[in-house]
């Protein structure tokens, strides 16, 4: 509790704010949001995906669902410390196994399906794809319709001792649904899900270990959120040991990328930056303060849940655009991102 405060105090301090000052995270990415926003906010800090602005006078109605009153992203400002972990030599041996060649192969299959909004045509072969490719693996394949033509794809692979306990590893499918690729978004994230679901084929995993292709992410979280629904009237949200999800990591310059989750997880971030250390070329940033991505309707009920993306600093110049194509991708990136991940199902 005491550091906790020193911490903020520091902030205070640093910036020279004070308390009584309300102070907001930007939650959207959006263009046009964010020219609406701009004349009614002024920056405290903008790193990565967290963004924290002070509101000049009163917001114009409609515009507050981008900006969420600040609880406790003042910790990030801290420095990431690193938690020293044992090198394990099986979990060597398996991510040396990650082929950025294949993830891009994978990438302009899935960019070749033109705009896989949820629902259209070329969203349901997208499905059919990726379904046929768990069907392969030897994967436990079902599905989660959120509507009769919108269907997420889940793909499970039983744990030897502890089966009841889930680790989910989760992207999005679908795009924005222009006439455009969506290559970054999300076909990077889907296609290093695929090649995880590769390596991981014979790894003995105690835990199950979940593939969840999601689907209507770009029409509010849909797929997802109705899983995480669901999960919760069954009461099995409990079973759920940990959920990654991978949006946009395919376009990158200078090998940072950041991990995202709520405050309360902080300590699951650290983890996961030593892990990044110890078994990648990635620099981690750590964001706390969770938006826009299917890890937040599992944070929202309590389920520990991270996100890795590209640097949001410098993200994708096409995104949401259609120059999002697989050519702007950096595919050893993408595949430090998978050996991140890899590492973390196994280390967990
Ligand atoms: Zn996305």
């Amino acid at each position: 509790m005491k550091s906790s405060l020193i911490i903020i105090w520091t902030l205070f301090f640093t910036l020279g704010l004070t308390p009584k000052e309300k102070f907001y995270q930007v939650i959207t990415s959006h263009p046009e949001d964010l020219a609406s926003l701009r004349p009614h906010i002024e920056t405290v800090h903008q790193s990565g995906r967290l963004w924290i602005v002070r509101v000049k006078n009163t917001l114009p109605k409609g515009l507050s669902p981008h900006l969420r009153e600040l609880r406790g992203g003042e910790k990030s400002f801290t420095e990431t410390k690193m938690i020293p972990l044992i090198e394990d030599e099986t979990i060597k041996k398996y991510i040396q196994r990650v082929d950025p060649e294949l993830i891009k192969r994978d990438v302009i299959k899935l960019s070749s399906y033109r705009t896989r909004k949820a629902g259209t045509a070329d969203n349901l072969e997208a499905i059919k794809f990726v379904t046929s490719r768990f069907h392969e693996l030897g994967l436990n394949v079902s599905e989660s319709c959120y509507s009769k033509s919108s269907c997420s794809v889940i793909a499970d692979k039983k744990g030897t001792h502890s089966p009841e306990k889930v680790i989910i590893v989760m992207a999005h499918i679908d795009s924005v649904g222009r006439s455009f690729a969506g290559a970054d978004d999300n076909a990077s994230g889907t296609s290093v899900l695929l090649e995880m679901a590769r390596i991981l084929q014979d790894y003995p995993s105690k835990k199950t270990i979940r593939f969840f292709v999601t689907n209507g992410e770009e029409d509010g979280l849909l797929g997802a959120t109705f899983y995480a629904k669901t999960l919760e009237k069954e009461n099995k949200l409990k079973e759920l040991d940990l959920v990654i999800n991978m949006d946009m990591v395919g376009y990158n310059s200078n090998g940072i990328v950041e991990l995202e989750t709520d405050p309360e997880y902080e300590a699951l971030s650290q983890w996961y930056a030593g892990l990044a250390s110890q078994y990648t070329k990635l620099t981690s940033k750590i964001t706390l303060g969770a938006w826009g991505s299917d890890h937040v309707p599992f944070l929202k009920r309590g389920v520990p849940a991270i996100l890795t993306i590209e640097n949001w600093d410098t993200k994708t110049p096409c995104y949401h655009l259609s120059c999002d194509t697989p050519d702007t991708l950096n595919y050893e990136y993408a595949g430090e991102i998978g050996k991140l991940n890899v590492a973390a199902v196994m280390a967990r």
